[in-house]
């Protein structure tokens, strides 16, 4: 199937899922993910009027970007070193792995002045060892100790469910996010109103859409694995 059908699919699959939930579809926006793509292919997902696009990696993210002249909005879905946060800050608007406070100096060291960056909190709901992110007894204090930081502007939360053959099963760890940030909310904090959800993949995003999903990140079932 080519990007556009897997992509009226996905979203009439979304569609669903928000009228089960009692949700407004345009909540809901898709990132394709790029990882497992070239450049060329990741020139077809934008001319299939893709906007969001996901890039674990700073070396070939950057570069894509670059090669598209930087059409696109492009979201930094992976595990992030601090010494590499120069080299990708100005190609990313948004940041789904922050889950640490060396990260967050880094970053606010490297925006440029007087800027915002855009960051999701990465929480490991699972508690899964190879998953990274904050446990979640560590959320909150998290959020109060970003205060210092005057470039960084918490939009959200992010996970990754473990893999399951039944997607039902990660429900209970999309629930748990949601809770989260309904914490994260009451906090009433200026620099993180907090009001996005990134969660779901291939696997799971019609899940995780009944569950609040405002961002899915989907790479196999929209983009294909090569
Ligand atoms: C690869 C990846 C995805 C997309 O995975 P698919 O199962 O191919 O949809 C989503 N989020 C993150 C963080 C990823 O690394």
């Amino acid at each position: 199937m080519s990007i556009k059908e897997n992509l009226q699919k996905i979203e009439q699959e979304i569609y669903n899922a928000c009228m089960r939930a009692n949700r407004n579809p345009e909540e809901v926006k898709i990132i394709a993910v790029t990882k497992y793509i070239d450049i060329e292919k990741t020139k077809e997902v934008l001319d299939a009027g893709i906007v969001h696009i996901g890039e674990n990696r700073v070396e070939g993210g950057v570069e894509k970007a670059e090669a598209l002249g930087n059409r696109g909005v492009w979201h930094f879905i992976g595990t992030l070193q601090s010494r590499k946060v120069k080299k990708m800050i100005d190609k990313f608007s948004y940041i789904h792995s922050l889950e640490r406070e060396s990260l967050a100096r880094e970053i606010d060291k490297r925006a440029k002045a007087g800027t915002k960056v855009n960051c999701f909190v990465q929480v490991n709901v699972s508690g899964e060892e190879s998953k990274s992110g904050l446990r979640s007894e560590e959320v909150i204090p998290f959020f109060r100790s970003l205060e210092q930081f005057q470039a960084i502007h918490v939009v959200g939360l992010m996970t990754m469910a473990p893999f399951y053959e039944n997607p039902e099963k990660t429900r209970p760890f999309f629930k748990k996010l949601k809770e989260l940030q309904l914490e994260v909310q009451a906090l009433n904090l200026p620099y993180a109103p907090c009001q996005e959800l990134s969660m779901g993949m291939s696997n799971d995003y019609i899940v995780a859409v009944e569950e609040g999903a405002t961002f899915v990140r989907i790479g196999t079932a929209l983009v294909g694995s090569h």
